[in-house]
């Protein structure tokens, strides 16, 4: 029996809510994936988990029985009275109604792990929001906050984007930022039928293991994402035409000559480039600039 699902239809009788489609209301009831998401958390009373968008709270109960807190980061005001009463007797939830997008984690991390010196890990664990996913994700990341992990539900397109090895076929301007700050993997495929209301598109978990360090240093002027996003804009022109097109090279000519001093071929496009690639091909433009 998936006792979750009898307990969702519950709440959403008692407390009359209409899943809101524009805030990517997707909740989740399926026992399983829940149990798969807190497995790949690996969680334990020693980690302060930052969940985004609890919802109905389908996946905060478990977090909240295996972590030492849980911050829940929650945009939708009709969810915090559900919140406050499904977990009554939990001493270790704090319930922030907020865009997460406009929450100072950094703040939140330092003063929770003032409060609680119990806590030494901090876990990001969410079945995101599928319109702003991205945007979440480049938020988490480019603060280079203080987070061991993110394990979260995403349309599994997407999850396919984030966790590809730059250069493999799914990969897009993202999979290079997120492989520069983390190290992703799958953890489970998720059907339709495991939400209510089913969303349109299939869904997966991915779990990435946040690096130590970045992959490599860059300045904080470096050419090397604004080339990246540039390269992923327009796929099926060469790499050499969209730099030209986006300003990144003054010309034709530059660009071959460093393309021919990379040992890359001037027909080359950005997609079959490793990450080093764009490393010290934005190091060579850099270099030409100054
Ligand atoms: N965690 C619940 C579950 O698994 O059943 C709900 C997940 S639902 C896919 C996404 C949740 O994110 C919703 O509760 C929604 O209200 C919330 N949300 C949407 N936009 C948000 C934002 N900008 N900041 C915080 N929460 C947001």
């Amino acid at each position: 029996m998936n006792t979750l699902y009898d307990e969702t239809k519950f709440i959403l009788k008692k407390y009359g809510i209409i899943a809101n489609k524009k805030l990517g209301q997707n909740f989740l009831i399926s026992d399983e994936v829940v149990n798969a998401i807190v497995t790949a958390a690996k969680l334990s009373k020693t980690d302060l988990v930052i969940e985004i968008g609890p919802g109905l709270g389908n996946l905060t109960k478990p977090l909240l029985e295996n972590a030492g807190k849980v911050v829940c980061v929650e945009l939708d005001s009709n969810m915090l009275q559900i919140l406050k009463e499904r977990f009554l007797l939990y001493s270790n939830l704090e319930i922030i109604k907020q865009d997460i997008l406009k929450v100072d984690l950094a703040k939140l991390i330092r003063e929770e792990k003032q409060k609680n010196t119990n806590l030494q890990t901090v876990k990001v664990v969410a079945n995101l929001p599928y319109y702003i996913t991205s945007p979440i994700m480049m938020y988490l990341l480019e603060q280079k906050l203080e987070i061991e992990s993110i394990t979260v539900m995403v349309q599994k397109e997407v999850a396919e984007r984030f966790i590809a090895i730059p250069g493999q076929k799914q990969a897009g301007a993202i999979t290079y930022t997120i492989y520069y700050y983390a190290e992703g993997e799958k953890v489970i495929d998720v059907p339709k039928d495991s939400f209510i209301p089913e969303p349109e598109v299939d869904s997966e978990v991915i779990h990435l293991k946040i690096r130590k360090e970045p992959l490599f240093p860059l300045a904080p002027d470096s050419l090397f994402f604004p080339m990246i996003k540039t390269a992923f804009s327009q796929r099926r022109k060469t790499l050499l035409n969209t730099l030209v097109n986006g300003n990144i090279l003054s010309s034709k000519e530059e660009g071959k000559k460093i393309l021919e001093t990379l040992g890359l071929p001037e027909t080359i496009r950005g997609e079959a480039l490793s990450i080093e690639d764009f490393k010290r091909l934005a190091e060579m433009i850099e270099q030409k600039r100054r």
